[in-house]
């Protein structure tokens, strides 16, 4: 029997997690769930899986959530909030994995904390992993932390790795990895038209289910920007080794080349159940309740290159890592503030790479070599491009 801490628990991770969670109720129990501020959804989870404790972020959304349990079965639930307990929940004794499922770059200080603490850490989100690359990997292997990936393309490389790899590894048999995209809502809107794209139309991703933020970053491809650089960090590879490769049916989830010319694909349904039920029962496998493939139904499978003209964001992702230092930080900030400017319709679709472009030219590749050095230039970053923004 597992301790679990879904960090991210009412988000589209989050449920995911819990489904699977409740289909084996003998192997997982949970110890804690996190939230920023959706308590409505958070008192159904905690009806549904009785933590032993909840962070919910927001100090007046606690205050609210702890009255309400009160004098019902669900009253010995402790209530925390502040982001510092999130750090506290992610390294309790009891808890063996820490599903990492914050969105951007709030989910890097829990994460880590996981990882210091030697847990077992099921890595959704790679905005911290790309802040953070080479401190958060240094954290895994001295604590002795096992690290695996949630994201559906890099799940796919790890299973499609050699036997016995660990992530964090050189694996010297692999020549390249391809890592697959389904080139979002706007694969084939002419590129003029994209300054007209509404936050809704970003959003509605034809493959996957998924929660705001990481919708639009698949419209704009920054998604596989970052996914880019994820992989750089988890599979010691250099982004030329890194090929994208956009597959609009979403069934192969990425695969591996190696040196002999063998290439081994992942495939399945597009639901991160499979991805994090793999996860859960790693080394072992067991039922993530998602339908088996229809290969037939699927009939056929397209592989395009990437548009840099159409996608610029992915272009703006290679740059960052090419220059390295705090400038991957950098480039993941801006993102989230623009990407938050264009759903609350302050700039447009458009405007994205641009304020994420202007913010980089703002800033030196300097050294990242410490958290404080990263979350500095973390802050910096987001003041900028709100700065670029209000001059737009
Ligand atoms: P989501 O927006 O649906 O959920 C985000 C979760 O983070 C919520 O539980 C929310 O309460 C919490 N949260 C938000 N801001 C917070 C803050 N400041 N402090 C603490 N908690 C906060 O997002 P999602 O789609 O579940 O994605 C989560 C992560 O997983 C992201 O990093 C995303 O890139 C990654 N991911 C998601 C998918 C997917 O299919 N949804 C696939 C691959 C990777
Ligand atoms: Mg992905």
């Amino acid at each position: 029997m597992k301790g679990i801490c879904i960090l991210g628990a009412t988000g589209s991770i989050g449920v995911s997690t819990l489904d699977v969670v409740a289909r084996h109720p003998s192997l997982y129990k949970v110890i804690a769930l996190t939230a920023n501020t959706n308590i409505e959804v958070l008192y159904e989870q905690c009806q549904d899986h009785h933590p032993e404790v909840v962070v919910i972020v927001d100090e007046h959304k606690a205050k609210i959530f702890a009255e309400k349990i009160q004098n019902t079965p669900m009253s010995d639930i402790k209530v925390l909030s502040g982001a510092k307990a999130l750090e506290q929940v992610a390294t309790l004794d009891a808890v063996d994995s820490v599903m990492a499922a914050i969105v951007g770059a709030a989910g890097l200080l829990p994460s880590l904390a996981a990882a210091k603490a030697g847990k077992i850490i099921l890595l959704a989100n790679k905005e911290a992993l790309v802040m953070s690359g080479a401190i958060f990997m240094q954290a895994v292997s001295d604590s002795g932390a096992q690290l695996l990936p949630i994201d559906s393309e890099h799940n796919a490389i790890f299973q499609c790795m050699p036997a016995g790899y660990k992530t964090g590894m050189q694996a010297k048999q692999v020549r390249r990895i391809l890592l697959t995209a389904s080139g979002g809502p706007f694969r084939e809107t002419p590129v003029d038209q994209l300054i007209h794209v509404t936050p809704d139309q970003a959003v509605a991703h034809p493959n996957w289910d998924m929660g705001r933020k990481i919708s639009v970053d698949s419209a704009t491809m920054m998604n596989k920007g970052l996914e880019m650089i994820e992989a750089c960090i988890l599979f010691d590879m250099t982004p030329d080794q890194i090929q994208v490769v956009i597959h609009p049916q979403s069934v192969i989830h990425s695969m591996v080349d190696y040196v002999d010319g063998t290439v081994l694909a992942q495939m399945g349904n597009p639901d991160m159940r499979v991805p994090i039920a793999y996860s859960m029962a790693w080394p072992d496998r067991f039922d993530s309740g998602v339908a088996p493939l229809d290969i037939f139904e699927v009939g056929r499978m397209d592989f395009q290159e990437p548009d840099l003209e159409r996608f610029p964001c992915l272009r703006l992702a290679y740059d960052a890592i090419a220059a390295g230092g705090i400038m991957p930080t950098i480039l993941n900030a801006a993102n989230e503030i623009a990407v938050e400017a264009f759903l609350n319709e302050t700039v447009r679709f458009t405007d994205i790479p641009v304020i994420i472009e202007r913010c980089m030219q703002q800033f030196e590749a300097t050294v990242a070599d410490t958290l404080d050095i990263i979350l500095a230039a973390d802050r910096q970053a987001r003041l900028v491009s709100r700065q670029i923004i209000a001059e737009l």
